[in-house]
């Protein structure tokens, strides 16, 4: 049995160190916004050589409060891709704006620039590009594209943490950048978690003050905020794996290079990497026209894979209600019927790569 992730081996080689983190903890009692909280937050912030990083309760709500610490409101629209978690788009219309869905590069699956214009308008406030399974969206032109327009850069990075497009890490090219620490993602912890990093002052006070009931004094309340706080106890789990992030990525990266070598199926399109671009593999996700055949021969030799993700937002039932004017969007509309996510992460071994490419092989 080969699953898409397997946490415990991870685990197992860091149990002592991550159990004294816990129990450190647990005798400090400080359970909120607590010093791990503090320190985490300084070293995710010096890893991406930013001022400010704001630990959130989980990657919803840093996408969540990023868009309010950038003044998205009602009747706004923000630009982003159909082909994502749910997630990115759903904080949109949350805050009673409009998700605008523009179409994406089969190659690398991420939003693709030269469409994004096209669907700019004068309610046009943000563009939320997604950092799609590890791979960087083509952040020059979406810059330029906002930089041109006005617009706000709201980075989803909850599958990226370390990857990076020409030298620089996801997060630090737009106004804000938004991780995850949701147990599978690439640094994960063991419950939910999120941060948000910045650049600016302004945004960074904004994001402290919505976590925590929209309050920078104790009991007193300038906004409406909510209870969004990282918890102390990931925080000191995520600091442990942090420390170790470049070489988790690192792994990831060669076990990528033996799947490539290792599939050899002409009807199999492998996972694509932009020039100047530094891919982490938080998934490994192939492309074919028989991806049901081969999910079905995976499955009858008990290894696990995925489809990521199954529907394109703008085809999600609770986007067709909110928003029944929809546009096709093509390569979206292709991408989710042949894409595959393989077993991915850096403790899967070459021969359990090779296992699961010899299966491939050998399928239709
Ligand atoms: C996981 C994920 C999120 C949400 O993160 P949570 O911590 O689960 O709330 C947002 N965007 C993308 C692309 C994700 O993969």
């Amino acid at each position: 049995m080969i699953p898409m992730v397997d946490l415990k081996r991870q685990y197992n080689a860091l149990k002592t160190e991550i159990d004294a983190a816990i129990s450190d903890v647990l005798s400090q009692t400080q359970f909120i916004l607590g010093p791990n909280v503090s320190k985490l937050e300084e070293e995710v912030a010096a890893y991406h050589g930013l001022p400010y990083a704001i630990g959130v309760a989980n990657g919803t709500d840093a996408l969540l409060l990023a868009l309010r610490a950038c003044g998205i409101k009602a009747g706004d629209e923000v630009i982003t891709t159909p082909f994502t978690f749910i997630a990115t788009a759903e904080v949109i219309a949350l805050l009673n704006a409009k998700p605008v869905f523009v179409d994406i590069c089969p190659d690398t699956f991420n939003v693709n620039p030269r469409l994004i214009e096209e669907k700019i308008t004068k309610k046009t406030k943000a563009i939320i590009p997604v950092h799609l399974f590890g791979h960087p969206a083509d952040m020059e032109p979406i810059m330029e594209i906002a930089k041109k327009y006005t617009l706000k850069v709201i980075e989803d990075c909850a599958q990226s943490f370390g990857a990076k497009y020409r030298d620089q890490l996801a997060g630090t090219m737009g106004d804000v950048g938004c991780f995850s620490f949701f147990p599978s993602k690439n640094l994960g912890g063991y419950g939910d978690g999120g941060m948000v990093i910045t650049k600016s002052e302004d945004i960074a006070r904004q994001i402290k003050m919505l976590r925590n009931h929209g309050s920078s004094v104790r009991y007193y309340h300038q906004e409406l905020g909510y209870n969004s706080r990282l918890d102390e106890i990931q925080a000191a789990i995520i600091r442990v794996k942090l420390k170790r992030i470049n070489q988790f990525n690192t792994a990831r990266q060669q076990n990528a290079a033996t799947y490539c070598v290792a599939i050899d199926n002409k009807d199999v399109i492998l996972p694509a990497v932009a020039s100047g671009c530094e891919h982490i593999y938080h998934q490994f996700t192939i492309r074919s026209k028989n991806r049901d055949t081969i999910a079905k021969a995976l499955k009858d030799k008990d290894i696990a894979s995925a489809v990521y993700y199954p529907v394109p937002l703008h085809q999600q039932e609770v986007f067709t209600k909110l928003f029944p004017h929809s546009t096709a969007l093509p390569q979206s509309e292709l991408c989710v019927k042949e894409v595959l996510s393989l077993p991915m992460f850096p403790e899967l071994t070459k021969e359990e790569i090779n296992l699961i490419a010899d299966v491939i092989n050998n399928a239709a």
